[in-house]
């Protein structure tokens, strides 16, 4: 096998990316990935196989059918006899699965990296095991550079085992051949809700048991609780405070028991989804005297730069500390290999933006007022509802609003919080701006366009100081 500059082990988005941006530096490039989808083997990693790309799938048919079932009329066209054929909404997900992770090939190729279908493993001294697919004789490879990128998994609870059929985790959850009568959902983080609102629009009825006694602590308060009362009212039953503490399968069914307010109560469903997290891989991933440190929960230990504690050897996305999300493991990638290349390049990890891709969207990017506060910021916000936006009232998409949170000594834009149409999209000129260090004064100056959703970022950055123009201000600068 032909000597490597730099081997990737893991063809997520951070391993595929940090492979590509390699390769146009002129890299000789080797990329490990030992994933068989659907029988065949796929890059892309949880990402484009089972994670981002199929929920977003499913997340866009069901809002079409619940859309055309109730979203229709207000706009005078009635539709009679809506049918959902599941199995073609399930294959049209696959296909752009498909599409994609054979798009992540074809990069590969056309930027001469090698795909080796197979597990890595990092050996001492730098070295790595590539053991192939095809159950061929393993070979060691002597490259200059490793980068490890080997994701995450979710997390199993011993109260909810997964049982691949009435108990299943998110990758199940893209998966039911009928649509549930009724869907328990274990966890109201953010695919918890996703994977929920994508069954909910399809006909379950959804209850989702969250632990905590607040519902998406890390959003702004102003957010998660107008976010709460938007998907409750969307039909979804989101039961803070709840405790699962143990499941049972009876005749065809799961019953869940659970902990609320001090009452142990019980429940039945005929599926149960567990969203409680996601845990580092790095099952077999580093022999022993490979030089590697982790973390207590199991992440590998790395600095700012994602270099680990063997010189020549980085780890990137969800395998290290973070938010788990695929563009903080793209830039990472992306990153590290700059690094390798001698070049200054840096991850701001202030401005990852957190997305919700329900509809309406939720989104965020920077400090929510409580953190601001918290650090010591003299604070001041401005929110605007899309209530009174021309154009969404036009495409009726008007609940939720943005909110900016900002400092009130040097007027420096602080956070972003969007809940609404197109949030995840809206959020990035927020993300632009604290990129920027913007100040709000910045951004009133601006002229946005009419009639658009981002007329509302503007009257957000107006309201700051109390000059919003379509809403009556109290306290006006
Ligand atoms: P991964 O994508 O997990 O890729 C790692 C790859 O390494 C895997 O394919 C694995 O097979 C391979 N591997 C592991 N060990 C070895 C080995 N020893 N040898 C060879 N190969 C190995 N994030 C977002 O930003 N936006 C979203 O909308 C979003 N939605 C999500 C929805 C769901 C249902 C889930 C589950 C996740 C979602 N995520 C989302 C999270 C996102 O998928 C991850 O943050 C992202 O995939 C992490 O990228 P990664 O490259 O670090 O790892
Ligand atoms: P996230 O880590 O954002 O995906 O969210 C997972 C959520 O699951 C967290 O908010 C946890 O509090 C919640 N959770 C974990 N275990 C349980 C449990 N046994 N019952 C109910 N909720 C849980």
């Amino acid at each position: 096998m032909s000597q490597f500059d730099l081997v990737v082990i893991g063809g997520g988005p951070g391993g595929y990316e940090a492979a590509i941006r390699a390769a146009q530096l002129g890299f000789k490039v080797a990329c490990i990935e030992k994933r068989v989808h659907k029988g065949k083997p796929s890059l892309g990693g949880t990402c484009l196989n089972v994670g981002c790309i199929p929920s977003k799938a499913l997340l866009d048919s069901s809002h079409h059918y619940e859309d055309t079932l109730h979203g229709l009329d207000v706009h005078g066209i009635s539709v009679e006899n809506v049918q959902l054929d599941l199995a073609k909404l399930l294959a049209r997900k696959d296909k752009v699965v498909d599409n994609l992770t054979g798009g992540v090939a074809q990069l590969l190729k056309g930027n001469g990296i090698e795909w080796l279908q197979g597990t890595g493993k990092l050996l001492a001294g730098k070295k790595v095991e590539f053991t192939p697919l095809d159950g061929s004789e393993a070979q060691v490879l002597e490259p200059k550079y490793v980068i490890l990128a080997t994701g995450s998994v979710p997390v199993n609870i011993p109260v909810a085992k997964v049982d691949e059929d009435l108990i299943v985790d998110s990758t199940g959850a893209l998966e039911f051949q009928e649509v549930p009568k009724r869907l328990g959902v274990i966890g109201a983080g953010v695919i918890g809700l996703e994977l929920g609102s994508v069954w909910r629009r399809l006909g379950a009825e959804v209850v989702v048991f969250e632990a905590l006694d607040s519902f998406l602590p890390m959003a702004d308060k102003a957010l998660s609780k107008e976010y709460q009362k938007i998907l409750t009212k969307q039909g979804l039953d989101i039961r803070i405070g709840a405790k699962v503490s143990g499941t049972e399968i009876n005749n065809g069914q799961v019953t869940v028991q659970y902990n609320q307010a001090g009452e142990d109560k019980t429940e039945a469903f005929d599926k149960l989804i567990v969203c409680v997290g996601r845990k580092a891989y790095a099952e077999g991933l580093l022999a022993e005297d490979s030089g590697i440190k982790l973390t207590e929960r199991g992440l590998v230990e790395v600095n700012d730069q994602c270099l680990t504690s063997v010189e020549g050897v980085y780890a990137i996305g969800d395998l290290v500390r973070g938010p788990m999300l695929a563009h903080k493991a793209m830039e990472e990638g992306v990153m590290a290999v700059e690094r390798i290349h001698g070049h200054a390049a840096q991850v701001n990890y202030d401005t990852i933006i957190s997305v919700i891709y329900t509809h309406p969207e939720a989104a965020w990017v920077g400090l929510t007022e409580e953190q601001a506060k918290e650090k010591g910021h003299e604070v001041k916000t401005g929110q605007f509802p899309f209530a009174v936006n021309g154009r969404a009232l036009a495409a009726n998409e008007s609940q939720g609003f943005v909110k900016f949170v900002a400092d009130a000594k040097t007027d420096r834009l602080l956070g972003m919080h969007v809940i609404g149409p197109g949030a995840s999209d809206i959020v990035h000129q927020g993300m632009i701006a604290l990129e920027f260090v913007s100040s709000v004064e910045d951004l009133q100056l601006m002229t946005f366009a009419h009639p658009t959703y981002s007329e509302v970022v503007h009257e957000a950055a107006l309201a700051v100081d109390g000059r919003a123009i379509h809403a009556i201000q109290r306290k006006r600068k």
